[in-house]
């Protein structure tokens, strides 16, 4: 694939001015070597047997020189859906760059054994750290979280508003996989939790790696069963029942395009012809 490389500081690429938006093809090695000395660089394998693409990360203090700029890791996400690039099968695409900025970020965050302390290295044999000391092996850190479509019986879709969401942004319940849980346990207990109703007919549509930090978001739609909607008031702050006409009319404000949440609420936007009901997609 690439034969460059890509640099990221934080949540942010850093690209040349020149490139004007996320380079396909990373960054001119000898290009970063010019502006940031030497970096510790980590190839990632990818999955199809292609060449691995590799990558380093700047510290927080680094300063970004003239003739440089930062470039969101999850706007480069936006910006490359759509196009279905390596995309495995129907769904959200794959993204060799997110592989890479998980890896990176989970190898900063590794490099203590978590068992005695030492340094850990890289395995020659595999994407993981090995302590040199007391053998422990540890593999990148994936968190499982649920995302739901909900819909009831005239059709529409809940969609909340989370605090964390910019202003009028409205989008589906998501929640993380405890400890014990499987992930349809997950999904019933998240939407009771935040907005105070119960569903049924839970069912699988999507997946998406989304390392922000480190989350594998798996996609459901499910159908409403019961209960009054009442959000939590803690980390959902408004939550609603809309109809596709609303949704096309642009009533609530979507998230951007690239994430799971946008992949499922389209899918439904596309199911639900003008003036027409629906159950839920995926069936
Ligand atoms: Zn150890």
């Amino acid at each position: 694939m690439a034969s460059g490389v890509y640099l990221f500081q934080g949540n942010y690429l850093v690209v040349p001015e020149s490139a004007g938006g996320l380079p396909d093809a990373g960054v001119d090695k000898g290009l970063a070597g010019a502006a940031f000395g030497q970096l510790d660089y980590r190839e990632v394998p990818s999955f199809a047997g292609e060449p691995g693409i590799r990558g380093a990360l700047l510290g927080a203090d680094v300063v970004i020189p003239p003739g440089w700029r930062t470039f969101s890791v999850r706007q480069a996400v936006a910006e490359s859906s759509g196009a279905g690039r390596d995309g495995v099968c129907a769904g959200v695409p794959a993204s060799p760059v997110l592989r890479l900025y998980h890896v990176l970020q989970w190898r900063e965050e590794s490099r203590f054994c978590g068992s005695c302390g030492s340094p850990n290295g890289d395995s020659p044999e595999e994407l993981a750290r090995v302590c040199p000391r007391c053998g422990r092996v540890e593999y990148p850190r994936i968190s499982p979280a649920v995302i739901v479509l909900v819909t009831n019986d005239r059709g529409e879709a809940l969609l909340a508003h989370n605090r964390k969401f910019s202003k009028n942004v409205y989008s589906l319940v998501a929640g993380f996989n405890e400890a014990g849980e499987n992930l349809e346990a997950t999904a019933v207990r998240e939407i009771r939790e935040e907005v105070g109703i119960e569903i049924k007919d839970l069912r699988f549509v999507t997946s998406q790696s989304w390392p922000f930090p480190n989350s594998l978001m798996v996609g459901f739609t499910a159908r409403y069963a019961g209960g009054k909607l009442e959000c939590d008031g803690i980390e959902i702050t408004g939550a609603d029942w809309f109809s596709a006409e609303s949704v096309r009319d642009g009533v609530p404000e979507l998230p951007a395009p690239g994430s799971v949440s946008r992949f499922i609420i389209d899918a439904w936007l596309a199911e639900v012809r003008p003036g027409e009901k629906t159950d839920t997609i995926g069936r």
